[in-house]
């Protein structure tokens, strides 16, 4: 699954909160905190991309399936508690014939049975264990009103051994935790296979986008009705009775009923011709699955249009992509997309050596209005938001083109890890997850070089990650403590993705060339099976990985390295000191990394002395232009490299003999050579998840080497320059190391020569929490002096007013597309006229507003109509690079606030392009006047914006001081009218620093009395506001002291 891009999608966790009374405050409090924390900062670092379209599910009729019929039995011995199935069972087959009555447009609405399913599953079953009694599988068959749930009474559940009938005695409903459990008159045979059959059971298509769920496009007035089923992880009990956990596999043979006007209807397996069954229906009957969990399988019920490509050549071998018809067209028939999946799954099949074609007959894509996550791998019919898999020319920005392709290598990468070997439990979600987000990064670095995304990956994913896992309530990788649902919505928080993938990338760094052979042998160990992290690590460590000169191969243990990265959570940060003149006469000291939670009850008790095996790395000072730090080549160092540092404290010395071969000669310590690259650096390329901290003077020589003339810091490689920022920010920041504000500023000096994205947008990140921390104190002057004067020496740079900087160029798509400007320089420009237009650097606002004024006067929208034409293109005026820009700067500094604000706001609904939504929301968070942002507040309500872009909402609002206060009140005003608003809680609360604010919030909290769900949220709040106060009491003198002095220190160009 692709992590859900929207804000706080976590309704899951919060809703179970209140529907599950049982499950331990620990579950709630790792299922709500996680969930958050990660959506927050997958919001930071990758913007908003997707907003869906045309459903308003406020006039959606409720899904509630009517009396139901299942008999809830209290009767009996009470049953062994759990939510796990027992083992004793294996499903290995499916028989599901499921009839649809969906409305197929709104004249249908009210028809009999609308929204509802009936259904007939056929489970064969074995038993693998002597004298079983029952047999336990999940059904959920209590649900509140729209959401997905199925209903069966005792009497239409059947078990028979070939062709006879076994009596059943009893048949228990257990609605807290979703399970039946059958009870037949006699005992069943170990491997003998049975047939449970449940009978037209029925069920609901639900309004909450769970499950089977509906979703529509609206076009002309006109609503057309499509269903889709989105199980993953958890919730196929929601359309069949079935055993919903990864690890029991089976094969589905599925037959869909449904009206014969829906003429696109897809499942996993290749779909015959439907065949008319009269009354105007059709049965269409598709080929059956793979060995898969159930949580893969999928329908589609629709009249979407389609789009196909054949693979390599292959007969019969196609890539389809589905969606409507009108957004297929204008999104350039999917032309990309079609592109991007074919070189994806190419390489997928070249590396893994497991070719997709040979276990499925097709691949489906279909882009969905709604959709609950970016996309989710159900395999042969992929799902996504429409955004996340339509790029459409000229409209979509080099970002979103970047994020379409990422999200498909994601999928395509789940065909092999997730599909073909999945996860044992959700324990290990990351075994899925981490692979998926570690693989979607190799992949597009070798399909599309051009983008130069390598020198990314630790921006986007591993510096991500150490964000995420500097607070004790992290879940570690592997979480053993994984039982309700809750839990397992936590455990597909952004954590397991970002982390999951850098664990991955470290140990590609470790092995070098050596590791994707391991791989490969891996994935042929295990398809078509479940796994854990220790069926991975024992592979690796097979893996013989030749080092040294005269070549040996040697194994490196990765069952004993690599366990406390997946085991436990948090991470070290290692200090090296120089202590004497030998090359390596170096100290070293681990600690873990804590953000300072000040003394909330978050960090009581937390193991600060636990130890990594640290793969550690070391570069030095040199005078080659970007080779300070550069990893060199693609494989990572190879181990000849590289010294595991297992031990808390000690000598390099003595610790990295150099059993691995030879060392490079690290430099002696000052005054034995005082040249001007004498320094170390740690870590090169960021490959391990690790931080590093040094001697003062190695920090003070690094600065110095960054700051040697405009072209000082280009010797040193770009990922080291993002990485030397953020580590020393963040050490300063927790206030636990022996490391001042001085010694950052002082590194950043050299930031008006930076033009690389990576290190420049590593900086401001970092800034951007500053300036939450002093934007409402008497010395945000101080910090907006000193931005101001950074962009009033970067600005210029942008060369004439109205020069490319701001242009309208856009990528090409066509088959040897040309891409007008590189991806970086357009990330770039972009991070510079964001920062600089926010800290009103005063050129930058003139252009805003002045390409905003342009806009407004054409009077022309941003998206293509649904009609296209060629003449329709002439009215459409478009700048995807920079849209964010204009229209957030011009409504700010806008002299027409008002007119201009409500002109926006007006160019809202005629947009047809979720990300031109999404800008044009931003944008409008962007005003200075109160009055406007209330009303863009009522909009969270009044149902002219979707549920999930409504969160966003409040998202953009609290980048700007006034909007946080603003969506503090509103959010209190308004409490019981919001939805998902354990992220609104965080996101509103994000900047809380003072004890006002602590009060204010504390006292809410109780307002609203012990019991509500939101609790684990405010809890949260609360240690992340405690933490900022302590570091306003302690590190707020030190920040401004150098901003006072480094104002005025940056180099004159
Ligand atoms: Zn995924």
């Amino acid at each position: 699954m692709q992590f859900k891009s929207s804000l706080g999608a976590w309704l899951g966790g919060a809703l179970l909160g209140i529907l599950f009374a049982i499950p331990v405050a620990l579950a709630i409090v790792f299922g709500i905190l996680y969930g958050q924390a990660s959506s927050d900062l997958e919001q930071c670092r990758q913007p908003v991309t997707s907003t869906q379209s045309t459903l308003s599910t406020s006039s959606v009729p409720s899904g509630n399936s009517g009396p139901s019929t299942a008999a809830y039995t209290s009767e009996g011995p009470a049953i062994n508690f759990t939510l796990r199935l027992p083992a004793s069972i294996a499903p290995i087959h499916y028989e599901l014939t499921l009839q649809v009555f969906l409305p197929f447009d709104q004249t249908e609405e009210s028809l009999p049975n609308t929204f509802r399913t009936v259904g007939t599953v056929e489970i064969t079953l074995k038993p693998t264990e002597d004298d079983v009694d029952r047999i336990t599988l999940h059904a959920r068959t209590q649900a509140p009103s729209g959401s997905g749930k199925i209903s069966f009474s005792p009497s239409q559940v059947q078990l028979r051994m070939g062709w006879s009938q076994l009596p059943v005695d009893r048949v228990e409903f257990q609605p807290e935790s979703d399970v039946v459990v059958i009870f037949p008159r006699d005992r069943l045979y170990n491997g003998t296979e049975y047939i449970l059959t449940i009978r037209d059971y029925e069920g609901v298509i639900a309004s909450d986008t769970e499950g089977l769920y509906r979703s529509s496009s609206e076009r002309n007035g006109r609503r057309n009705w499509l269903a889709v089923a989105k199980f993953q992880p958890h919730k196929a009990r929601r359309m069949l009775p079935c055993f919903d956990e990864p690890s029991f596999r089976s094969s589905f043979s599925v037959t869909v009923k449904h009206n014969s006007r829906f003429t696109t209807v897809r499942s996993n397996g290749a779909g015959g011709i439907g065949r008319p069954i009269g009354d105007g229906w059709t049965e269409t009957r598709f080929s059956t699955t793979p060995s898969m969990p159930v949580y893969l399988l999928t329908i589609l019920v629709s009249t979407f249009g389609q789009r196909t490509v054949n693979y390599q050549q292959m007969r019969n071998s196609t890539i389809s992509i589905l969606g409507v018809e009108d957004m297929l067209l204008k999104h350039g028939n999917v032309t990309f997309s079609l592109q991007q999946s074919e070189k994806a799954l190419e390489w997928m099949d070249d590396r893994f050596q497991q070719p997709y074609f040979n276990f499925m007959s097709k691949l489906d894509q279909a882009a969905l209005p709604d959709f609950p996550a970016g996309a989710t791998e159900d395999w042969g019919l992929v799902l996504y938001r429409e955004a996340n898999l339509l790029y459409e020319p000229g409209v979509t920005s080099a970002d979103n083109k970047r994020a379409i392709a990422g999200v498909i290598a994601h999928e395509l990468s789940h065909m092999v890890f997730g599909n073909l070997l999945t996860c044992k439990w959700w324990s290990d979600t990351w075994m899925n997850e981490g692979f998926a987000r570690f693989l979607q990064y190799e992949i597009l670095h070798d399909t599309n070089r051009q983008w130069g995304l390598n020198a990314l990956v630790p921006y986007l994913s591993t510096q991500v990650a150490m964000q995420l896992d500097a607070y004790d309530t992290a879940h570690a990788l592997y979480n053993p403590n994984v039982e309700t649902i809750p839990q397992i919505e936590n455990m597909f928080g952004t954590l397991s993705y970002a982390k999951g993938g850098s664990i991955l990338r470290m140990m590609k760094g470790v092995m070098g060339s050596a590791f994707y052979g391991a791989l490969r042998r891996y994935v042929a160990r295990f398809r078509f099976q479940n796994v854990e992290h220790d069926d991975l690590l024992t592979v690796l460590s097979e893996e013989p990985i030749s080092v040294g000169f005269p070549a040996t191969n040697k194994h490196i243990d990765f069952n004993s390295h690599m366990k406390t990265w997946i085991v436990s959570n948090g991470y070290p940060v290692i200090t090296l000191r120089r202590v004497g003149p030998g090359p390596r006469d170096i100290t070293f000291e681990q600690k873990r990394f804590l953000l300072r939670a000040g003394n909330s009850s978050a960090h009581a008790g937390v193991d600060k002395t636990r130890t990594w095996h640290i793969p550690l790395v070391l570069s030095y000072g040199s005078s080659g232009i970007d080779s300070v730090g550069a990893p060199g080549w693609d494989y990572g160092y190879g181990a000849d490299k590289l010294c595991w540092i297992t031990k808390a404290t000690g000598r390099l010395l003595s610790e990295c003999p150099g059993e691995w071969g030879s060392y490079v000669s690290w430099p002696p310590l000052p005054p034995s050579d005082n040249s001007s690259t004498n320094f170390i650096i740690a870590n090169p390329g960021q490959t391990g998840m690790y931080r590093v901290n040094y001697d003062r003077e190695n920090w003070r020589r690094i600065a110095l080497y960054l700051n040697a003339g405009p072209d000082g810091h280009r010797m040193m490689y770009e990922v080291t320059r993002g990485q030397l920022i953020d580590d020393a920010f963040n050490l300063a920041r927790t206030g636990d190391f022996d490391i001042s504000y001085e010694v950052v500023f002082d590194l950043m000096r050299y930031l008006p020569y930076e033009m690389q994205y990576g290190p420049f947008a590593t900086a401001m990140d970092n800034m951007r929490y500053l300036d939450q921390m002093l934007r409402s104190t008497v010395n945000y002057g101080n910090l907006t002096e000193y931005m101001r004067n950074l962009f009033d020496l970067k600005y210029p740079e942008f060369g004439p007013i109205n020069s490319t900087r701001w242009s309208s160029s856009v990528w090409s798509d066509d088959q040897n597309g040309y891409e007008q400007g590189s991806y970086t320089t357009l990330q770039f420009n972009n991070v510079v006229l964001d920062n600089a237009c926010y800290y009103e650097q005063a050129e930058c606002l003139n252009d805003a507003t002045s390409k905003f004024k342009q806009w407004k006067l054409a009077n022309r929208s941003l998206s293509l109509p649904y009609e296209y034409s060629t003449e329709n293109a002439a009215y459409v005026t478009n700048f995807p690079q920079t849209r964010n820009m204009i229209l957030c700067y011009g409504i700010r500094a806008s002299e027409n606030a008002t007119e201009d604000w409500m002109f926006l706001n007006s160019m809202h609904d005629r947009e047809t392009t979720p990300a031109a939504r999404a800008s044009i929301l931003r944008a409008l968070a962007c005003s200075k006047e109160g009055s406007l942002l209330q009303r863009l507040l009522q909009k969270t309500l009044d149902g002219t914006v979707r549920e999930q872009d409504s969160n966003s909402i409040f998202f953009y609002m609290t980048r700007w001081h006034l909007g946080e206060q603003l969506s503090w009140n509103f959010l209190r005003q308004n409490w019981g009218r919001l939805t998902r608003r354990s992220s609104i809680v965080a996101d509103v609360t994000a900047s809380f620093n003072t004890r006002q604010q602590l009060e204010e919030v504390r006292e809410f909290r109780t307002s609203l009395g012990p019991d509500v769900a939101e609790i684990p949220a405010f809890e949260k709040a609360i240690d992340k506001i405690l933490a900022n106060i302590e570091w306003m009491d302690e590190s707020v003198d030190d920040v401004v002291s150098q901003l006072k002095i480094q104002y005025k220190n940056f180099p004159i160009a």
